[in-house]
């Protein structure tokens, strides 16, 4: 008998046949004897809905009733399956994140858990009863309803199966794994059997939404067993999916690269003409980061007659604040010449553990851009991923052409 967590994302609960489909998954695994914790997203674009419906009302709504609000797509699904269960015969009882107590901080719309009481589902688990908890949400130490940024109920999911000592944590979604890169944009994508944590965490962070980041950030301080499987699969067609391995399988050779990722939510920002002098990236990144800016890529270029040009990256959600205080308080303050920006670029990245041992493989994917007439706007690279800045017009070309420069189409040898 195992411990097993289960993540059903929206798409999987979209629809209530969808949702009696869930109910027959959890039966069968319960049926083999284990324990069953499932944690569940809300019903597929119900997170948008509410999102544009608050901002229909107000455009900068205030975080704490939008964290409100937003959760409560997850206390739907979580009724519904726990209704769905118990009319084909089990025992179930669904929990939201407060009723768990799942303990964020309170850092509405993002918040980071902090804790996660084991107690209520223990007592339901030893009872022979299948636990339903709402994903993306918990409660702060005031009581207040947060959630944990989209693609929360990932983090929720793995954070569970840390706090329980799960034996595995089943993340089931629209595809039957992790992918060489996204199957919708590349049809010749390849499900991957394994994957090293390493590689999961960057592909997450580089844009790969298959796995919201801080899941696998979790899964890798925890060792939590991760798989990310299909809720799509027939019964007895059921395949294994991808498992994220904490150890490199020395016995095969890895791959130079494992996958690509790519994202769109990115918008660069220029100072033009600062003086070159020491201090000036403080200068100019200090107030962003005051404003809580994550900045991302950052190039200073060379300078000429005591000038220079600044470049970095944020969020494009953030671009407007950004920009805005570039204009009122960096620029007259370090005497630049002028501000640009742009929110139509996004980042293309390869990713892979291989890329450590072949040097050369920068200027293949740069050739390969180059060949495409695509143009490379920033670079960043670290041990095991080479990330580009192109316009966003040429994504899905970069991204295509990329998988096949790197033979990723190709079945591994
Ligand atoms: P869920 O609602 O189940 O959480 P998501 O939409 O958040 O599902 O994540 C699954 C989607 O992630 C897939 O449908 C796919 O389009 C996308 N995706 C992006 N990169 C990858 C990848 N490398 N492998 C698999 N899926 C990927
Ligand atoms: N429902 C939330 C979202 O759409 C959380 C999740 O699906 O993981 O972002
Ligand atoms: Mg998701």
């Amino acid at each position: 008998m195992a411990l097993i967590v289960q993540k059903y994302g929206g798409t999987s609960m979209g629809s209530p046949d969808r949702i009696r489909n869930v109910a027959r998954r959890v039966a069968r695994w319960k049926a083999q004897g284990h324990q069953l914790v499932v944690v569940v997203s809300a019903m597929s674009g119900e997170t948008n809905r509410l999102i544009a419906l608050a901002k229909d009302l107000s455009p900068q709504p205030d975080p704490r009733e939008l964290d409100v609000m937003i959760s409560t797509g997850e206390q739907v699904t979580i009724a519904l399956l726990a209704m769905a269960l118990k009319d084909i015969g089990l025992k179930a009882k669904s929990y939201t994140g407060a009723q768990v107590k799942v303990l964020t901080d309170s850092t509405f719309n993002k918040a980071r858990i902090l804790d996660i009481d084991e107690a209520n589902m223990r007592r339901d688990l030893d009872d022979d009863t299948v636990v339903i908890v709402a994903g993306f949400q918990g409660v702060d130490e005031h009581g207040n309803i947060t959630t944990l940024g989209r693609g929360g109920s990932d983090t929720s999911g793995v954070a569970l199966a840390a706090a329980l000592k799960a034996d595995e944590c089943q993340i089931y979604t629209d595809v039957d794994g992790v992918y060489t890169t996204d199957p919708r944009i590349v049809p010749e994508a390849r499900k991957l059997e394994r994957i090293t944590f390493e590689e999961m965490l960057e592909l997450a962070s580089l844009g790969s939404k298959v796995l919201q980041i801080r899941s696998v950030e979790f899964a890798g301080k925890y060792q939590v067993k991760l798989r990310v499987l299909s809720s799509f699969e027939e019964e007895g067609k059921e395949t294994n999916g991808t498992l994220i391995t904490f150890e490199e399988d020395t016995t095969m050779e890895q791959p130079i690269i494992s996958g690509i990722a790519f994202n769109r939510d990115e918008a660069k920002l220029t100072v033009l003409g600062v003086p070159d002098r020491p201090g000036i990236a403080y200068q100019i990144l200090g107030p962003i980061a005051d404003s809580n800016i994550d900045v991302d890529m950052i190039i200073q270029n060379v300078g000429h007659d005591g000038t220079t040009d600044f470049s970095f990256t944020v969020n494009r959600g953030e671009f407007a604040r950004a920009k805005k205080i570039l204009e009122e308080q960096i620029k007259p303050h370090v005497g630049a010449r002028a501000i640009e920006g742009d929110n139509k670029i996004c980042k293309v990245s390869a990713v892979g553990v291989g890329m450590r041992s072949h040097p050369g493989v920068a200027s293949q994917m740069f050739r390969a851009l180059a060949e495409e007439g695509i143009n490379i706007q920033m670079i960043s690279t670290s041990e095991i991923k080479i990330s580009v800045v192109v316009d966003e017009k040429y994504l899905e070309l970069a991204v295509r052409v990329l998988h096949k420069t790197f033979e990723l189409d190709q079945a591994a040898a």
